[in-house]
């Protein structure tokens, strides 16, 4: 037996604790995902090494985490029915800072001798320590089987005392004092004797964790007479009732074939607030080099602030069923931010801070990963599902021209996506169907700018075009004409504007229309250097053209200029 001992914290595990006790990190409520996981993970141990050794079971084996929360004592309770720790491994595991992650941390602090900028310190492999972020005192009760008890108290100074107790339930008991910020109605988020305030904590971090978080809910009733009716003036009687706080199996975890849609569209509108079903559901399983699970929607409308500056990504992170965290930014690329989603992956940290996450490795990996499943579905929907594809078409177009555009890593993975109007019908076009429908030996894929299909098709240019047959691709959109720009080329195939410099369509179709150009410029040279003088300054050209049937004239742009349309686009932004 030991007697009480007080113990000097490692120095390490002081500055922690002091980093802990007055850190600058404002989201405090991690403590209990901390704590709740450590108790999961002690679980797992017992239940795991009770395979082979079936007395550490004690005969209880209903496994679970129970809250006890208490503000007439100021306190919260803790406590799991896991594997325990002996004296010894208490000390090792609470009296020092074991994990790497941890000291690098230190180093890090020491190094740069500043802990203002360090706002990672909530964040950091401080697990257990976090505790101290809401208690003066934390109480740590805990037994292996076949074991005496162990009793460790600190309140976050740099000493700690250990002695041994009596204890009759395996596992450990955590009591948090807590400070007095953090029982109080003037708080009232961040009241953790308050039950609402704990239920929902444990929805939002710990909600798939596998064993029951249990706690008891006091229930204040008027007695009933023997027909059902309350008897008002006999007291009230309380009565206890054990509640399960989260719902322990995430889907996802689950066998796809055991998963309905139904759940599927339950999960998504639950955790991202949607009143409608997905229009695609993605669910992987993916092992390789960094091992995860994803689940990934595609909402059936675009959320009205999709395309404003300030744009949260819907993709949270999980680490075992975890919660870690949610917006992960820059796990896929911004002309995807319209899949929500989350990543579940055992090799996520779960107490490392948002940037070091957003720079790790596997991140980075798993987000090249959901890239890919992403556009894999999308092509698929195209090919198989038409309809499907044009009602995403509708929503998310803009996206998928801006990712055209603007990002050049995007370009070649994107286009094969775009749809576009065009003279061949009413209805949008790939690329690729364009190009299917070409002539023979025509070489560019022609297009052309308007407001709308009426508009288009009055442009004098379209008469040459639609008398020869020559599908031409109608771009109402400017985002349009920006991703065409940006492509300049499909398959091999040059984008030509009609309305730009010379169109070479003689050799396309049947030749009959075809002029000597140069022979009528030279029969009508006077009268071109006539308009030529009386244009000057306002044009830079006056050419004969074969590109006009029943129009007199038409504007075009040069070869290397900009576009009529972009040039309209421009004075508008000018103005
Ligand atoms: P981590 O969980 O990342 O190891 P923590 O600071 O959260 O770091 O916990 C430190 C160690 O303390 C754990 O690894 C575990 O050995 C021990 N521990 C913490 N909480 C419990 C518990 N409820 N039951 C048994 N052991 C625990
Ligand atoms: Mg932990």
């Amino acid at each position: 037996t030991i007697a009480k001992e007080t113990r000097e914290f490692q120095a390490e595990t002081k500055q922690l604790l002091d980093l802990m006790i007055h850190s600058i990190y404002t989201n405090r409520e991690i403590f209990l995902r901390e704590l709740i996981s450590n108790a999961s993970d002690a679980i797992d141990k017992v239940r795991f090494e009770s395979l082979t050794n079936h007395d550490l079971l004690e005969g209880n084996r209903d496994f679970e985490i129970f809250l006890i929360p208490d503000d007439t004592t100021n306190t919260l309770t803790i406590s799991d029915n896991g594997m325990g720790m002996t004296a010894n491994e208490v000390i090792d595991n609470i009296g020092t800072i074991a994990k790497s992650g941890t000291k690098a941390f230190l180093e890090k602090i020491k190094e740069t001798g500043s802990v203002a900028d360090t706002e990672l310190i909530g964040q950091f492999g401080v697990g257990f320590y976090s505790a101290f972020m809401v208690a003066e005192k934390v109480t740590l009760l805990t037994r292996v089987p076949g074991h005496k008890g162990v009793k460790w108290e600190s309140n976050g100074d740099g000493t700690y005392t250990i002695e041994e107790c009596d204890k009759d339930t395996r596992g450990t008991t955590i009591i948090l004092t807590l400070k007095k910020e953090y029982n109080s109605p003037d708080h009232p988020e961040e009241n953790f004797t308050d039950r609402y305030i704990l239920q929902n904590l444990v929805k939002k971090y710990s909600d798939y964790i596998r064993y029951p978080i249990k706690m008891n809910f006091v229930k204040e009733e008027k007695p009933k007479d023997p027909d059902g009716k309350i008897i008002e003036d006999a007291p009230a009687i309380k009565t206890t009732e054990v509640r399960i706080l989260n719902s322990m199996m995430p889907l996802w975890a689950k066998n796809k074939n055991d998963i309905t849609q139904d759940e599927y569209n339950q999960l998504y509108q639950n955790l991202f607030h949607d009143w409608e079903n997905p229009l695609e559901t993605i669910h992987s399983k993916v092992e390789g080099a960094v091992e995860y699970t994803t689940l990934l929607f595609i909402p059936a409308h675009a959320p009205f602030d999709l395309y404003q500056q300030e744009v949260t990504n819907g993709i949270r992170l999980y680490s075992k069923n975890v919660f870690i965290m949610e917006n992960c930014q820059d796990l896929l690329p911004e002309y995807f931010r319209f899949v929500r989603g989350l990543v579940d992956s055992p090799d996520f940290s779960l107490n490392i801070s948002r940037e070091l996450l957003q720079h790790s490795q596997q991140l980075k990996l798993v987000g090249k990963n959901l890239e890919k499943s992403v556009l894999k579905t999308l092509e698929n929907m195209l090919n198989k599902d038409r309809t499907k594809y044009e009602q995403f078409w509708k929503e998310y177009a803009q996206a998928i021209k801006t990712g055209v555009y603007a990002d050049y890593s995007g370009r070649d993975k994107l286009k094969g996506l775009l749809l576009f109007s065009s003279s061949h019908s009413e209805g949008v076009s790939t690329l690729d169907e364009y190009i299917s429908r070409m002539h023979e030996n025509q070489k560019a894929i022609y297009y052309a700018t308007g407001k709308d299909r009426a508009a288009v098709e009055s442009l004098p240019q379209m008469e040459l075009l639609k008398e020869k047959n020559i599908e031409v691709l109608y771009l109402f959109d400017r985002v349009d004409e920006f991703a065409i720009d940006a492509l300049r080329e499909y398959n091999g195939k040059k984008f030509q504007s009609i309305s730009r410099g010379t169109l070479d369509i003689e050799e396309i179709a049947n030749e009959d229309s075809q002029k000597n150009i140069n022979q009528v410029a030279q029969e009508n040279d006077t009268l071109i250097n006539a308009i030529k003088e009386q244009l000057k300054g306002k044009v830079a050209d006056v050419k004969i053209s074969n590109r006009l049937k029943s129009s007199a004239v038409c504007l075009v742009s040069d070869d290397n200029g900009i576009s009529i349309s972009m040039e309209q686009i421009l004075a508008e932004m000018n103005r």
